[in-house]
């Protein structure tokens, strides 16, 4: 092993340098050109299918079969122009990331190329590889996926990819985008009759997401020869480097050339297939960075931050690099999310999280900040749960992470908003001289936000003209939370339209309805809003006395899907029946199993197989020179002192290793996926995981750097 290790050391000096190829042309000259949007459905529909298909995609509707065809037949001349001889309905199913099945435009029989509306609108991909929860063992052995026009289609490689929803023979939803298809329409729907009560040309409100992706980068020798990080993403090993990020220094340095390339490289091709990139720099741990687009309509946005993750990873193969997506691949380093931005736009241009300039926009505004923060309350617990994976438990609550525990936090500013509103029915506060706010119900003045009021350490916190939900994990699909928090904020909405209702018929007048309401709103969800800092421990006790959860682990967050309360707002909204919210647990459970269970025999393996014999071929050299020395009547004490050290922490990792391999059979008996995961949580992982991990990390320590075989961290995180 440590041959490997210093063979990938030596490759580091050796490397190529990798040419990129960067377009001489203007980014706007090629933007989009490998993505059949808007400007390529003008440029080879006719306007009348256009329209069509425009309008349905406005409308949440259906595209008959006759502008399918049209679609179809353009879409097919447009990919065989651009040298694609395939296609795929590309789909996402429940094991995270994307799968495809090509099929050839040619067809042998009639010996021509052929695309017919029907095959671009529905396929049936053979499903049961796919995890279904039991559901198809149940009804039927068959699934489908059908095209999404809300997501433009793409060419990657050659072949024609069509954004697809997956369900199966009997309608149950098998992806992610299908139920996020449904909140986003729920949201619109519930949104826009909120809206019509302040202005009746809001006809449709699309929801906005900007995902900020973090990541690191390893040299991909260093990688490979880690199997940790190769089976699992994370290393499970690994002591932390002299330096570690304590200097602060990496946020704001230059970024390293190899690194520089692979993003010039990964942004080119982005900016081909359409995707809006606009950000990249540096993170704070060494060797992580952030891209960021810039935001697009959530489905879009989430299609476009799925096909980004797999440009960067085969991007970075090709300048031997490897992108590492999960959420905590170092043990004492910064983990890494993916920033979900969230807003509320209407179809007149409004931004329904900007603060406005006028009186009758800013009640707009209220009214849809508070019933964020009202919804965030009221389904704290399932916000929670739609971002648990196994990986996001290694980061949540962890150092340098958002804590388990859902609070919004506001700033100064809109704090002293809704104090003064929940007080007084009206907001008058004066500070200093731009920072003037007087928000009455007659007459409303411009409310200037001082947007600088920044808060690193909420799970969920207001910028100034959006959300930012930090908690969502950097491997993780952003379909999921976004589904969870466009329901939840569709299902308030509903309940403020119905309450607002209810008093205007009682006779009071519509602004004062409104404001009553959102009164009552910011007395309920005060528990909620938290401006301190939530990586402290007083934050932990503090919240328990406010009665928020504070779940650390996903088989216990994913438990509330399961309350009655969750399932009756599923069904109210249609986005999920009991059915598929069960089946969507089990799956969820059964990758969480697999997760853990490979993390533990990864580290049963390297630590058996590669660290104790390390471990106890040194020790043998001491122990040689140990007897050596006492035969010379030398003073040995030091080297008998180490040669304990090793022989403590190889006892600790075998017996650890064992009762952990005990405690896995025991599990693997368990024939309730629940019981099962909860013995992977508690039993394993929380009882050996760190036990082992302690052991072999002190042995790192003790052992002689040439026969040391796993590549360290400061090899890994410093060296390009
Ligand atoms: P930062 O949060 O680091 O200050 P930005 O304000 O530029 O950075 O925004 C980060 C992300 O938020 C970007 O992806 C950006 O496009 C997105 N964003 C900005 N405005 C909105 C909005 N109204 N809705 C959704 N996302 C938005
Ligand atoms: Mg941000």
């Amino acid at each position: 092993m440590a041959r490997l290790r210093f063979k990938a050391l030596s490759q580091l000096n050796k490397r190529a340098k990798v040419q990129v190829d960067i377009p001489a042309t203007k980014i706007s000259d090629y933007f989009g050109e490998d993505s059949f949007g808007v400007k390529q459905m003008l440029g080879s529909l006719a306007p009348a299918v256009f329209k069509k298909v425009s309008e349905a995609i406005k409308n949440h509707e259906k595209i008959d079969a006759e502008t399918a065809d049209a679609v179809a037949s353009a879409v097919k001349s447009w990919a065989m122009s651009k040298g694609a001889t395939h296609y795929t309905h590309w789909f996402q199913p429940l094991t995270g990331g994307t799968a495809e099945k090509h099929d050839a435009f040619f067809d042998p029989i009639s010996g021509i190329e052929k695309f017919k509306g029907s095959e671009l609108v529905q396929q049936e991909p053979d499903a049961s590889s796919f995890p279904n929860g039991g559901i198809r063992s149940t009804f039927e052995a068959r699934g489908y996926t059908a095209w999404d026009p809300t997501s433009a289609m793409f060419i990657y490689g050659k072949t024609l990819c069509i954004p697809t929803v997956f369900v199966s023979y009997t309608g149950e939803t098998l992806d992610t985008k299908s139920p996020l298809l449904k909140a986003l329409k729920a949201v619109d729907k519930a949104a826009t009759k909120v809206c019509q009560f302040f202005d009746k040309d809001i006809n449709t409100v699309s929801a906005s997401l900007g995902c900020e992706q973090e990541y690191f980068v390893v040299d991909r020798s260093l990688y490979m020869a880690r199997p940790d990080l190769v089976m699992t993403g994370r290393t499970v090993f690994g002591h932390s480097p002299a330096r570690g990020q304590q200097l602060d220094d990496h946020y704001f340095g230059a970024i390293p050339t190899r690194v520089y390339k692979f993003m010039k490289d990964f942004e080119i091709e982005s900016w081909k297939l359409g995707i809006p990139l606009r950000t990249r720099h540096n993170e704070v741990a060494p060797s992580q960075f952030e891209v960021a687009p810039l935001f697009e309509e959530v489905n879009a946005a989430n299609d476009h931050n799925q096909l980004l993750m797999d440009v960067m990873n085969r991007v970075s193969e090709r300048h031997n690099l490897q992108v590492l997506f999960h959420e905590k691949p170092f043990a004492g380093l910064n983990g890494s999310g993916k920033h979900n931005n969230w807003s509320l736009m209407t179809n007149t241009g409004v931004n329904l999280f900007a603060p406005a300039s006028n009186a009758k926009d800013n009640l707009l505004f209220l009214t849809f900040f508070i019933t964020a923060i009202k919804a965030v309350h009221e389904h704290s617990d399932l916000l929670r749960a739609s971002i648990a994976t196994a990986g996001n438990d290694h980061r949540l609550g962890a150092h340098e992470a958002p804590p388990a525990i859902m609070s919004a936090f506001l700033g100064k500013q809109m704090n002293t908003v809704l104090d003064e509103l929940e007080k007084n029915g009206n907001v008058k506060i004066e500070k200093g001289d731009n920072m003037y706010m007087k928000l009455g119900i007659d007459q409303i003045p411009e409310i200037i936000l001082d947007a600088t009021d920044r808060n690193r350490t909420s799970p969920f916190a207001f910028t100034g003209n959006k959300f930012e939900f930090r908690a969502v994990g950097s491997s993780d699909n952003s379909a999921t939370p976004m589904t969870i928090l466009n329901l939840i904020m569709a299902d308030q909405l509903v309940d403020f339209h119905a309450s607002v209702s209810k008093e205007i018929e009682s006779g009071t007048e519509k602004r004062l309805a409104i404001v009553n309401v959102l009164r009552r709103y910011i007395k309920e969800s005060k528990a909620i809003r938290f401006e301190g800092d939530g990586y402290s421990d007083d934050w932990v006790k503090e919240a328990e006395k406010r009665g928020l959860g504070n779940i650390t682990n996903t088989p216990r967050a994913i438990e509330t899907y399961l309350s009655e309360k969750s399932i009756g707002l599923f069904e109210r909204h249609g986005v999920f029946n009991r059915k598929e919210v069960e089946a969507r647990n089990e799956i969820k459970l059964e990758g969480y199993i697999k997760k853990v269970q490979i993390e533990a025999r990864i580290m049963c393996d390297l630590a058996i197989n590669h660290i104790v014999p390390t471990a106890t071929s040194y020790q043998n050299k001491l122990i040689l020179n140990a007897n050596g020395l006492k035969g010379l009547g030398i003073d040995n004490t030091g080297v008998v002192d180490i040669i304990k050290k090793i022989s403590g922490y190889i006892d600790t990792i075998e017996q650890n290793v064992n009762k952990m391999t005990e405690e896995r059979k025991r599990a693997n008996k368990l024939t309730d996926t629940n019981e099962r995961a909860m013995a992977y949580c508690d039993d394993i992982k929380e009882k050996y995981f760190d036990k082992i991990r302690k052991a072999v990390d002190k042995l790192e320590l003790l052992v002689d750097d040439e026969d040391w075989p796993l590549v360290k961290y400061r090899e890994l995180l410093f060296l390009r």
